[in-house]
């Protein structure tokens, strides 16, 4: 669904009020899936403010107007917009009396210029206003959505996220979902998929670059919910195909919980011994309820002392081939395995800068070693970035060679 805004006033375009709520609701509308193409501001003049409508309506399936709905003579939107699309303005008697109301509330007479704010276009339903006058105007015309919010940002944020937003997902039904992948960069997975992204309008799909992992979004909009759901399978299961290795998870669920539910699936108890990434990968794990299930301990072995005595790491391993080295890691993980009963055992360490970096041993080298009842290995990784992106992207990277296990 395609949308503008349109905000009326003309102390908008003389600058002395900032267009805020252009800005919020293209934030709001953006998070449900639509997209917005246009912002528009105009002056308060009835010939211009048509215009703009005309030209809108040619162009998008959603407009949302803001300002201009109050009860003086400047106040044209509501007016032109019936106006514009040959709607009489109707009294509607509950709105009336919902007005006289609150300025009841607030001690007030109710002045009779106001009873203008209780006509309404015929067709249209009004928005509650309550915690000003001014109410809002819902109306589906002829296949568009027109929305009329107040000016003030208060009383239109609260219209738009109570009673707005939840009648265009009514109206239009949009249907979201993400899938996580990990592993690949945003290029090369655009380059894998670049034959269904270009063919495919509806759903539309975006790739977001996050830190260390891409996300592809998948936006179906109609108005058939069972055809939505088909069409979004059918590239869901296109996509899955060509990527199987890189996905982790749909929806945005963390990859430390992926780990954690496959390990509770599996029934097996993992333990962490951590240098580089000084207690991260233990402090994310446990973040997730539950996780007492199948945690057993994270230790930070930071030193080379602790690394012999909490894990039992031969020191000449450590003199011959350096603390972080693939043969010290898989000797940690090894070390906590035979000490604990679990049945994945992780260590980390590296050199996570922004000093101790060698020629040979540079910042952003960091070894995973995994060890398992029946088998053990290490992983060498070089990562890019400050201390605490290489902490990161570590923790990062462990959590995914589990999924890889545990897949
Ligand atoms: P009211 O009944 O309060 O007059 P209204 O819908 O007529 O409501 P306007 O008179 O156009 O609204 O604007 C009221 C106030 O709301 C303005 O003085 C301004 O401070 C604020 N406002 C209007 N439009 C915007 C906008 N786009 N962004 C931020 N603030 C705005």
């Amino acid at each position: 669904m395609k949308a503008e805004i349109i905000s009326v006033g003309t102390e908008l375009i003389l600058g002395s009020t900032l267009n805020t709520n252009t800005h919020y609701i293209t934030q709001k509308l953006t998070e449900i899936g639509i997209d917005v193409l246009f912002h528009t501001s105009v002056v308060d003049d009835k010939k211009l403010l048509k215009d703009v409508i005309n030209t809108s309506l040619n162009r998008v399936d959603l407009i949302i107007f803001t300002g201009g709905l109050g009860p003086t003579n400047d106040d044209i939107t509501k007016e032109v917009v019936s106006d514009t699309l040959g709607l009489k303005l109707i009294l509607d008697k509950s709105l009336e009396k919902e007005i006289k109301e609150y300025f009841l509330k607030t001690n007030r007479i109710m002045p009779s210029n106001n009873v203008k704010q209780a006509y309404i276009p015929e067709g249209s339903q009004f928005l509650n206003n309550e915690v000003g006058t001014a109410p809002g105007i819902y109306m589906n015309w002829q296949g568009k959505i027109i929305i009329l919010l107040p000016g003030p940002p208060k009383e239109m944020k609260i219209m738009l996220n109570k009673y707005a937003i939840p009648l265009i997902k009514q109206d239009s039904i949009i249907k979201l979902k993400t899938i996580n992948t990990i592993g690949i960069g945003e290029s090369q997975l655009e380059m894998i998929l670049k034959d269904i992204i270009e063919k495919q309008e509806n759903p539309a799909i975006t790739t977001f670059a996050k830190e260390g992992r891409v996300d592809i979004k998948l936006v179906a909009k109609g108005n058939c919910e069972k055809k939505l759901d088909e069409d979004l399978n059918k590239i869901l299961w296109k996509i899955e195909k060509r990527i199987p290795e890189y996905i982790y998870a749909y929806d945005n669920t963390p990859i430390e919980k992926v780990v954690y539910q496959k390990l509770k699936e599996n029934n097996m108890k993992i333990a962490f011994c951590e240098s580089c990434t000084g207690g991260l990968i233990t402090s994310k794990f446990t973040q997730i309820p539950g996780v007492s299930e199948v945690l057993d301990r994270g230790i930070i072995t930071y030193s080379n002392n602790s690394k012999v005595e909490e894990l039992g790491v031969d020191k000449s391993l450590i003199n011959s081939y350096g603390a972080v080295s693939k043969e010290v890691a898989l000797a940690m993980a090894e070390g906590l395995l035979n000490k604990t009963n679990v049945d994945i055992a992780l260590s980390t360490t590296g050199i996570a800068g922004p000093t101790g970096g060698t020629k040979d041993k540079p910042i952003g080298l960091v070894f995973i070693g995994i060890a398992l009842k029946d088998h053990s290995f290490a992983i060498k990784c070089l990562f890019n970035g400050d201390r605490i992106t290489i902490q990161n992207r570590a923790t990062l990277k462990a959590f995914d060679e589990l999924r890889k296990i545990l897949k």
